[in-house]
């Protein structure tokens, strides 16, 4: 079976892949497969799947007072991961996280991977805990991802953490990172992020998915500056449709993305979601078309909420 690093590298038609994050705790894997049901009209490349850390959650307690607890809101990355494969037979990217996670949780998130025949990831450090200005990892943690890229490694050489060995797994686990046209926000400069982007690709990531962005200058410059670093592994270009008034303010705060200015004066205008989501939709159609034009044959869309815009999106450009 190709891997999807195969998948992209030999992907020499206009093609897409999406991302989905697992239900709520709580909730069923339904909301899951109805996105898939809408979306795999347009036959997507692959599937990933997000992972998430524990975060704060105010809950009240007998007395009416909020209290902190702290729990994993989106349990369940490698379960939706093997219902998906085994449900639809597309293959499915999980992501593996630094944060949160020590290295004994991730190890046995990889046996249980092998064992469900999924050997495509895509390998992150994952977001900071609102309880840190900065990231800090687990006691025995991985502290970036290119630790947790040599954890992988050294599972795949037959190396397990306690230091015993075993037989190699029969196929080895193939990966992606991520990478950042308008730089990681903690990075001092673009050519630091780069440098460590680099370093990432030489321990053996085989592609790299783009943060989201808005402008393609932006992510055509990240990678010239990629390609004269050295990097010579596809780079998939992340596009997000805009669709809630929300993300405005959210999106370029949260993922310190510039919003163009055509851009901006168009949503400006919007006075609901349903008219964001259509210019939202509008932007992303012309930035696919760009990208495609340009020889980016797979474009990696954020689907998470927007799911309508996806389908919209790929009705015109697939
Ligand atoms: P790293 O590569 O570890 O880099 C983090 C920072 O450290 C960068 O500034 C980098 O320049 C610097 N750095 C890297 N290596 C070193 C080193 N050796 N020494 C010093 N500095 C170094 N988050 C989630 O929690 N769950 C998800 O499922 C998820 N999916 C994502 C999917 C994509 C496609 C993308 C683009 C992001 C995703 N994220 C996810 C967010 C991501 O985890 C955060 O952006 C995180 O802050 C950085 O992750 P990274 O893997 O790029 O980190």
């Amino acid at each position: 079976m190709p891997t999807v690093a195969d998948l992209i590298r030999n992907s020499d038609h206009p093609a897409f892949s999406f991302e989905l994050l697992p239900p709520l705790k709580g909730n069923s894997i339904s909301k899951v497969f109805n996105t898939i049901d809408k979306l795999r009209e347009f036959n997507p490349l692959y599937i990933n799947i997000t992972s998430h850390r524990d975060e704060v959650v105010y809950k009240p307690n007998e007395q009416g007072i909020k209290v902190p607890h702290v729990y994993r809101k989106r349990p369940g990355t490698v379960a939706v991961a093997a219902s998906i494969q085994h449900k639809y037979r597309i293959p499915v990217v999980p992501h593996m996280i630094c944060s949160g996670f020590t290295r004994s949780e991730t190890e046995y998130a990889l046996i249980d991977l092998n064992f469900l025949g999924i050997h495509d990831l895509l390998l992150l450090r994952g977001d900071n805990s609102e309880r840190h200005n900065f990231f800090k990892p687990e006691d025995d943690g991985n502290q970036y991802a290119i630790d947790l890229i040599h954890q992988v490694n050294n599972l795949n050489q037959g190396r397990f953490l306690d230091g015993t060995s075993m037989e190699p797994f029969e196929t080895p686990f193939s990966y992606g990172v991520a990478g950042y046209p308008e730089k990681h926000e903690e990075a001092p400069s673009l050519d630091e992020d780069i440098a460590h982007l680099k370093a990432k690709v030489d321990a053996g990531a085989e592609y790299i998915i783009t943060q989201m962005f808005f402008d393609n200058s932006r992510f055509f410059d990240f990678v010239k500056k990629c390609r004269e670093a050295g990097i010579t592994v596809p780079i998939v270009p992340g596009l997000k449709p805009i669709n809630y008034l929300s993300q405005i303010k959210v999106l370029p705060d949260i993922f310190k993305t510039v919003f163009p200015k055509a851009l901006m004066m168009e949503l400006k205008k919007c006075n609901s979601n349903e008219e964001v989501a259509k210019v939202g939709t509008a932007w992303a159609v012309q930035q696919s078309k760009e990208l495609l034009s340009n020889g980016f044959n797979l474009i990696h869309f954020y689907s998470m909420m927007a799911t309508k815009c996806v389908y919209d999106i790929a009705k015109q450009v697939y």
